[in-house]
């Protein structure tokens, strides 16, 4: 499907006529590389329409340039498959004229945080209800292995063949430092279970809920989640009734500290942290402002319109 003026008439998900099942939402058949941790995230998005059962004709996903932009193609739903690092500025767009259909950006880390990145930051401050998702796999991986911002240093690249030259940008740290950002998580597509919870707090968070998704990709950075991956214990999991809880992941994830996501100083300090890995949700305030709602148009007839322009005109006669 592509994105359509069309829908005046908003369902209720009591008037549709069906359940839907995953299968509603199965769009094309996925051409991600095999073991590319893209189709986790695919599997993890489907379950969530799913439980939450989203009306595929009220639920748009936006996405950029990249592996992952992909997404709306996969999904039976509304898709805008945009350019390269505009992902954000579309899903705005859908959002503000369209504000009770459900909207997803989807992007990857050179789409994001390169490129896109002021829009990444200007989104987050807006704060407009979006689920954005950042799957972040250290590489531009469509164009072959080229260095992005999130590229650990050191790792060698097509682009940078001694090594990437700089520390990785961290899109947590970076997150969290926005004004007026009210939403800001961390998963692992190779914890399914941590991942589904996370997208699920994330959607139901009213404002811009952004969620770093780390994300395996076998064909060009297979060393770089390879040990958080085999080794558990270098995971630290955030656990908060207001954030996320997984109790079925205690066995694997012993390691946990209870972080209230109210706490955005802590949220600071843990995302710079680089002894661990943490996953769970760093900062969450439902209180922050919303673009849709500090700037709400209030409908009005045309001949209101008329009399307020008359109004504006006479404030300037001479
Ligand atoms: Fe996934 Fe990497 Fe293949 Fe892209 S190149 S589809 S990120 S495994």
């Amino acid at each position: 499907m592509s994105l359509s003026c069309h829908l005046l008439h908003v369902l209720q998900p009591e008037e549709a006529d069906n359940q839907y099942e995953m299968t509603s939402y199965e769009g094309a058949q996925a051409r991600w590389c095999p073991g590319c941790g893209d189709h986790s995230v695919l599997t993890a998005v489907q379950k969530l329409l799913t439980a939450e059962q989203l009306i595929p004709e009220q639920t748009v996903f936006v996405s950029g340039i990249g592996c992952s932009s992909r997404f709306p193609h996969y999904l039976k739903t509304y898709g805008f498959h945009g350019i390269h690092g505009r992902a954000l500025p579309v899903s705005t767009g859908v959002k503000l004229h369209r504000p009770e259909l459900n909207v997803f950006t989807v992007m990857g880390d050179g789409d994001c945080t390169s490129i896109g990145a002021a829009h990444w930051i200007h989104a987050l401050r807006y704060n407009l209800d979006l689920t954005v998702l950042l799957l972040d796999n250290g590489i531009y991986g469509l164009t072959k292995k080229q260095t992005s911002p999130t590229t650990p240093q050191g790792l060698k690249t097509n682009t940078q063949p001694k090594g990437s030259f700089l520390p990785a940008l961290n899109p947590l740290a970076v997150s969290l430092g926005v004004t007026n950002a009210s939403f800001v998580a961390q998963t692992a597509e190779w914890a399914p279970a941590h991942l589904y919870a996370t997208l699920r707090a994330a959607y139901r968070h009213k404002g811009t809920s952004f969620v770093r998704i780390l994300q395996r990709c076998p064909v060009f950075t297979p060393e770089v989640f390879q040990a958080a991956v085999q080794d558990p214990a270098r995971i630290v999991l955030l656990v908060h009734d207001d954030g996320v809880v997984t109790p079925e992941l205690n066995r694997i994830y012993s390691s946990q500290i209870h972080h209230d996501p109210g706490d955005i100083a802590t949220a600071r300090r843990l995302a710079e942290a680089d002894d661990h890995i943490h996953l769970g949700v760093f900062f969450r305030d439902q209180s922050r402002p919303r673009y849709e709602e500090t700037r709400k148009v209030t409908p009005r007839s045309p001949n209101e319109r008329m009399s307020r322009l008359e109004e504006e005109f006479d404030r300037y006669a001479v």
